[in-house]
């Protein structure tokens, strides 16, 4: 299993997308899964343009109703959304030796851990970070801060919230900012 934990704006899903892409030399079946509940597009789609046909799953039953004993790698982006069941799911395909792909948000906006995606890295054959650089200074960014009408988002808000440049944007650990987080 390859793991490419990353902040938002990290490259991450661009990352999913070339290594799934170099299937396409082989004859060798896959498939790309995303989570339902991101309304975001109808693919996988990065924000370098690439893109990939991805099946929409809310729960483990209906992943695994996807899967055959023909695809042999099986790739999900977004999985740090919570999906019932998923780490059990991926654990027995690892047992069914199907190689797996994973990309999604390791730390939600408040710097705290994902953790099906902490599950996920602790099973990894490889894990690749990903990071972005920061919109304040430019350092190097592992951070996603959450932005409300511009202020940074009170560590009570929701940690899930669907959205884009409107609503998040990548910080170095310096200038990530959430009122009210316990120390
Ligand atoms: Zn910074």
């Amino acid at each position: 299993m390859e793991v490419y934990p990353g902040s938002m704006f990290s490259g991450k899903t661009t990352a999913l997308i070339q290594r799934v892409e170099k299937l396409n030399y082989t004859d060798i079946p896959y498939k790309v899964f995303q989570p339902l509940i991101n309304e975001r597009d109808e693919n996988v789609a990065s924000r370098l343009g690439f893109e990939i046909e991805a099946i929409k799953v809310k729960d483990a039953e209906g992943f695994l109703s996807h899967i055959t004993d023909k695809d042999l790698v099986v790739a999900f982006d977004e999985a740090h959304f919570p999906i019932p069941g998923l780490c059990s799911a991926v654990s027995g395909l690892l047992l069914l030796k199907k190689n797996i792909i994973i990309a999604g948000l390791d730390t939600d906006y408040r710097g705290e851990p994902f953790p099906q995606m902490d599950y996920f890295m602790r099973h990894a054959d490889y894990v690749t970070k990903m990071n972005a650089v920061c919109a304040v200074c430019g350092g190097t960014a592992r951070r996603t801060q959450r932005l409300i009408d511009g202020k940074p988002a009170p560590y009570d808000s929701p940690i899930i919230l669907v959205g884009d440049k409107e609503l998040y944007e990548p910080r170095c650990i310096h200038h990530h900012d959430v009122p009210g987080k316990p120390s």
